[in-house]
């Protein structure tokens, strides 16, 4: 959106200055703003105004489906898991999809995931990336910090093009991500985030979330797939447990 403004703030100085250029650059720049935040805005079922007008679960916005209650909050028992064991559950794997957030990128770790993509497909295990529309902190964060790191193109996929495998998944790696794997998007109509699309990771036979401790996510909103049965918690910083994990893959 303030990319958007800048735009037009620079075609409407164009019309002062009468500086045809700057009219051109500058609409280019403000609706190709707006074009991107509409389609950001459908990424994460949220209406224009709301998000212009205020943020994640401060109420400050409407959602697309206004919520009429509380939000439940999850119970249960989280289970942790060591680097180790997360080495033993994806040696053991058949089939692996990553899915990488915000987390990543702060702590820079995309290198090791490749390296521990690298070793598993040597191994004949199937891994693939799912990739949110919205994952990180701008569009195409979480792509170019893959391609970065050099893992193949043909491995990463959209959201839509993988969700629907989860159930033949046998290990789901959540890297520092937390609100684009939030099955109350789906399951809870009053939660804040209620009605984005969101990658079905529970559905895996059994998801791994990588993060330092349960604090939320940008959305501010409680996961629920914390809790869930076949989740396991790997807590700490994501490039220092993967590290650890590759040490194991590669003993
Ligand atoms: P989230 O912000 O939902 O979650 C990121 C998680 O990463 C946090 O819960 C945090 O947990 C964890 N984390 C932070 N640092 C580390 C670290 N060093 N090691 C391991 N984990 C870490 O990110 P998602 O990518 O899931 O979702 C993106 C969110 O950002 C969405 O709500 C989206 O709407 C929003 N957004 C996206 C934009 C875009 O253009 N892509 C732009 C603006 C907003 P902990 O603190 O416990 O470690």
């Amino acid at each position: 959106m303030l990319n958007s403004y800048s735009g037009w703030a620079a075609a409407a100085t164009g019309f002062m200055l009468n500086n045809d250029l700057l009219i051109v650059t500058g609409a280019l720049v403000g609706s190709s703003g707006a074009i991107l935040s509409y389609i950001m805005c459908r990424a994460m079922n949220r209406h224009f105004i709301s998000v212009i007008a205020g943020g994640f679960g401060t109420g400050g916005g409407t959602p697309a489906a206004a919520p009429s209650g509380e939000a439940q909050q999850p119970a249960g028992e989280v289970v942790s898991v060591t680097a180790v064991e997360t080495a033993e559950l994806l040696r053991e794997a058949r089939n692996v999809i990553i899915v990488p957030g915000y987390g990543m990128a702060v702590a820079q770790a995309q290198h090791t995931v490749y390296e521990i993509t690298k070793l598993l497909r040597e191994k004949g295990i199937n891994v693939r990336f799912g990739i949110h529309p919205v994952a990180g902190r701008m569009p195409g964060h979480m792509n170019v910090l893959l391609a970065e790191a050099k893992v193949p193109y043909d491995i990463v996929l959209e959201m839509d093009e993988l969700n629907e495998d989860f159930p033949d998944t046998d290990v789901a790696m959540v890297i520092g991500a937390n609100d684009i794997v939030n099955p109350a998007a789906q399951d809870d109509p009053n939660s804040p985030i209620a009605g984005m699309p969101v990658l079905e990771v529970w559905k895996a036979k059994t998801s791994i979330v990588m993060k330092r401790s349960m604090a939320s996510g940008y959305a501010g909103v409680d996961n629920p797939l914390f809790y869930k049965e076949n989740n396991r918690m790997l807590f700490g910083d994501a490039k220092k447990m993967l590290d650890g994990v590759l040490a194991e893959l590669q003993s």
